[in-house]
């Protein structure tokens, strides 16, 4: 019987023992490893998860209330929600903290929620808001700009006049406000006829020579004539795209004639042969490019003068920086498709 087993005083076994011990230690520290690591990636991915979800109301609600961020944190985590469009959360954020007693900056933060609800549309609650702090405190002008900006976007002209004055008692200079307002209210009047309001609109801008591409904007579409009349040829660049854009019949020759600008632009176009050439690249480039008859034409962008926001579409009034008659005309050179278009057109007639 004895044969069969190894007595524990042989050398045998204590290496048999060895190697048992060995082999236990390494796989428990394999498994040990492979079982940490497992829950390392499962703590990282739960701290991670909690970034990729925004935290819900009633978590914001024990969040602010429990004191753990200042103020000024909240106030900046609700600014970089708005600068990245996501306005329900920041005003979210501003409503929880207006709701605290410890709140020490309460006109401002009212003042930003005021303005979080107008960019997000919500006209009436910016307008509630907006009322609320001046209200209390009436010599607010940041309040009053933006209840105009309220007024207007309501297309409520006449509250918005009205809020002018209080403005105008602060200091703030309010001529070209109340002339862009006036022109504005007089374009929206459906009791007046295109010819009516062309020639109050031309009323306004001969009193304060301000709101040109306004004016002539609307005076090309309705009366290409009565445009013509009152054209200021120095302020021809400014109106570049709209004289781009006029139908060949409604072109005043005489008037071309005599602008260097206005020739050049309409050689360019290929209405005439005025100019040779152009100190403006790209119209020279097109002077030049009507004897090869290649199919290219101008894009006009706009960017506002005041803060450099660019639009594809003209402004009256800056969307970023609300400015008025900031708006600023410029051009590229791109391919005609709608000449190849009307090409091809003609070509299968
Ligand atoms: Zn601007």
């Amino acid at each position: 019987m004895g044969t069969f087993f190894i007595e524990f005083r042989d050398p045998l076994f204590s290496v048999i023992i060895f190697f048992a011990l060995v082999f236990v230690i390494t796989f428990s520290s394999y498994w040990w490893g492979r079982y940490k690591s497992k829950e390392d990636s499962k703590n990282l991915d739960k701290f991670l998860r909690q970034f990729r979800t925004l935290p819900s109301k009633n978590e914001l609600q024990v969040l602010i209330s429990s004191g753990e961020l200042s103020e000024k944190s909240w106030l900046l985590l609700a600014h970089s929600y708005t600068q990245n469009g996501n306005y329900e959360k920041a005003i979210e954020i501003y409503n929880e903290l207006l709701k605290s007693t410890l709140l020490h900056n309460k006109k401002e933060t009212l003042f930003l929620l005021g303005k979080t609800y107008f960019k997000a549309g919500f006209l009436e609650r910016a307008r509630q808001i907006f009322l609320e702090i001046l209200k209390k405190s009436p010599r607010t002008p940041q309040a009053l700009e933006y209840l105009l900006l309220v007024y207007e976007q309501m297309r409520d002209y006449k509250a918005a006049l009205e809020v002018l004055e209080p403005l105008d008692t602060l200091g703030v200079d309010t001529k070209q406000e109340e002339a862009y307002l006036h022109s504005l209210m007089l374009l929206s009047n459906a009791n007046l006829t295109n010819d009516e309001k062309a020639l109050k609109l031309l009323d306004i801008y001969n009193k304060t020579y301000q709101l040109t591409y306004m004016t002539f904007e609307f005076l090309f579409k309705v009366d290409p004539k009565l445009a013509w009349q009152h054209f200021d040829s120095s302020k021809s660049d400014l109106l570049a795209d709209i004289l781009w854009g006029l139908e060949a019949k409604n072109l005043d020759l005489d008037i071309i004639s005599k602008n260097s600008f206005l020739r050049e632009l309409y050689s360019a176009r290929g209405d005439v042969t005025l100019a040779q050439t152009s100190s403006n690249f790209e119209l020279d480039i097109l002077i030049n490019l009507q004897q090869t008859k290649l199919n290219a034409t101008l894009h006009f962008e706009y960017s506002c003068e005041c803060c450099k926001h660019v639009a594809p579409f003209a402004f009256h009034r800056c969307s970023f920086c609300h400015a008025i008659g900031t708006s600023k005309v410029e051009w590229s050179i791109v391919k005609d498709y709608h000449k190849d278009f009307s090409e091809e057109n003609n070509s299968f007639q």
